[in-house]
């Protein structure tokens, strides 16, 4: 917790995710990371083109930019970042981390991430090299328990200890994909997500034909 003995001056979260669209899980994960680890701010980065989600088609980008705008409007320590929508072709979590860490030398990075991501963490290109550059938060999130998890990593890679934290969030069982689902079968959305963002999707008719196209 002391920044000065860290040598940092400030504590940054960042947030990154498809957003097709976002929801109350991605928020109230940020929030309550927010206040839990003391961050000054926390920056939403939408994805550009997901390496990991070719095979569905994912929203424009400028789309899912817009929706995230919308849903963090009434939060001033909530910001919005076009660094991955702006790079062309598909944007490695690892670039992204890179640029940050330049960009912000004098504060101690946090990624928050939902316990399902992390468990695919180790996936990513660099993986260790993305444990140097960061700490991670991980929400717990339903159907994934990361723990057994994270001790292992923390085992097998000393470096990383103490730089993985668990957070615990009011669970909820709130994904983009079920939401997607939802409006393909003309069923209700309302509460899952705030209502500007709800408007924008009904406004520009998105995932009116969700049911036609694949699932994961
Ligand atoms: P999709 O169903 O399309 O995969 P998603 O709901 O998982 O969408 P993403 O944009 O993939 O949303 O997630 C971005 C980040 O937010 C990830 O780290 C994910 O684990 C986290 N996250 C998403 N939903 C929740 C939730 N309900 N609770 C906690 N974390 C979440
Ligand atoms: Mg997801």
């Amino acid at each position: 917790m002391n920044n000065v003995l860290e040598g940092k001056m400030g504590r940054l979260g960042i947030m990154g995710g498809t957003f097709d669209p976002i929801h109350y899980g991605h928020l109230v994960a940020a929030e309550m990371a927010r206040v839990e680890f003391h961050l000054d701010k926390v920056l939403f980065i939408p994805t550009g083109n997901p390496p990991h989600k070719i095979g569905r088609d994912v929203s424009a980008a400028e789309l899912r930019y817009e929706m995230v705008e919308r849903a963090i409007q009434d939060n001033p320590a909530f910001e919005l970042s076009a660094l991955e929508i702006k790079r062309n072709g598909p944007s490695y979590t690892v670039d992204t981390l890179r640029v940050l860490r330049r960009t912000w030398p004098d504060y101690e990075l946090y990624f928050i991430t939902g316990s399902d991501a992390l468990l695919e963490i180790f996936s990513w290109r660099d993986a260790e090299e993305v444990l140097t550059l960061i700490q991670f938060i991980g929400a717990a999130r339903p159907g994934f328990d990361a723990s057994d998890f994270l001790l292992k990593v923390q085992e097998d890679n000393p470096e990383t200890q103490g730089r993985i934290h668990s957070l615990e969030v009011p669970a909820l069982a709130i994904s983009s994909t079920d939401i997607r689902t939802r409006v393909g079968r003309g069923e209700p959305i309302r509460y899952l997500l705030p209502e500007p963002v709800r408007l924008f999707i009904q406004q520009r008719g998105l995932y009116s034909q969700e049911e036609l196209s694949h699932h994961d």
